[in-house]
């Protein structure tokens, strides 16, 4: 089967032929049906050699969605033939916190050498993929797996982060959305359809700042030195209840710290070189930080609950997976707004 693969650090991703994986005892091999394309991708590919965390070659791709084409030995409650979306982060599913559903946070998965698809174990770029046990699908029904696929990390973990402040989103507040791109976009969506607050979107590309508009936000500001006064501006001297930054540069980070208020919540998805100094008098009284991961399995169903009446949309955009090294030096390049989708 043709798979995207990461072979050598500092390389380019490439196509090449692989075996179709044969599932093992309580495994499922699923028929990829589209995968989507994260700005973590580029983040791993940049990865220097001495701290590069996988094995390589690894194939690409920890969004996914596919058909269930077969199962290992064992028994199964799904069909082949049912169309599903693949949650992520894979845990040991005993313990704890994967007890909550909260697979993304195993304190076991690394030293089992337990990895997410595309993040370690191969990745959902690829005509077919194995996914370790059947509790980590979750149902599409009628969705798209076009549009499902994002939703497994760029909807879920935006989500995740937005559902920890939700408490604080009340009439009157404000939210602020840092990087309007694959999880931005679809963060705007979820403040708007989850709070009544007022969201506010920075960005530094045109593009994402209109795109960011169209899913809702109710200001799409640019991101430079001025971007805190302007939000003052919007929330009456104030800043903002919750900032969500999904970029997590030294620039944005110092943003965030500047737009959020007393008692507010600053929340780091992006992956970056950004810290956030913490201390008395460095931040607003109270205000919380914390740079959570993905999200939980139950948070994932919740969300395609929302993809299937309509409150969220993932903008999409699909190419065939022999253009992915293509179409990752266009993603790198900024000029594809919302997210891109493989479809094997
Ligand atoms: P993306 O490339 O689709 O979007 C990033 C957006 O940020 C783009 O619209 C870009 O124009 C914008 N941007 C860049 N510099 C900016 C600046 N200075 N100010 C404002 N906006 C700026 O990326 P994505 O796939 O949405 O991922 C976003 C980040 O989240 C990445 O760092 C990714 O690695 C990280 N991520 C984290 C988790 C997690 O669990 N914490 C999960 C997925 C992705
Ligand atoms: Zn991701």
């Amino acid at each position: 089967m043709k798979a995207v693969q990461y072979r050598r650090v500092g390389g380019s991703p490439e196509v090449v032929d692989v075996d179709v994986p044969e599932p093992g005892p309580g495994q499922v091999l699923l028929k990829v049906d589209a995968a989507g394309m994260c700005h973590s991708d580029l983040a791993v590919m940049d990865w220097p050699e001495e701290e590069f965390p996988y094995r390589l070659p690894l194939t690409l791709g920890h969004e996914g969605a596919g058909t269930i084409s077969a199962f290992g030995p064992g028994r199964h409650r799904y069909s082949e033939g049912e169309r599903v979306a693949v949650y992520g982060p894979w845990g040991c599913g005993l313990c704890r916190t994967c007890s909550y559903g909260e697979e993304n946070y195993c304190r076991y998965a690394g030293r089992m050498g337990i990895h997410p698809p595309g993040l370690g174990a191969p990745g959902a770029m690829a005509e077919y993929l194995l996914v370790d046990d059947e509790r980590h699908l979750v149902p599409l029904g009628e969705l798209d797996p076009v549009e499902a696929a994002p939703l497994t990390d760029a909807g879920l973990t935006p989500y995740h982060a937005i559902k920890k402040s939700l408490p604080k989103l009340v009439p009157g507040s404000t939210a602020v959305v840092i990087g309007a791109g694959g999880l931005g976009h679809v963060g705007i969506q979820l403040l708007r359809t989850l709070t009544p607050a007022q969201v506010v979107a920075m960005d530094i590309n045109d593009q994402k700042m209109e795109l960011a508009r169209r899913v809702g936000a109710h200001r799409a500001i640019r991101s430079d030195d001025s971007a805190p006064n302007e939000t003052a501006e919007l929330t009456d001297g104030r800043g903002a209840e919750a900032v969500f930054d999904f970029v997590g540069s030294t620039a944005t980070t110092r943003t965030a710290a500047r737009c959020v208020t007393t008692e507010g919540d600053l929340t780091i998805v992006g992956v970056g070189e950004g810290t956030v100094p913490v201390g008395f008098g460095t931040l607003p009284f109270e205000a919380s930080v914390s740079a959570p991961y993905w999200g939980t399995r139950g948070e994932l169903v919740e969300l395609l609950e929302l993809a299937r009446n309509g409150s969220v949309r993932v903008h999409v955009d699909s190419f065939p997976l022999d253009e992915t090294p293509r179409v990752y030096e266009r993603f790198h390049r900024g000029e594809i707004p919302g997210r891109a989708v493989i479809v094997p």
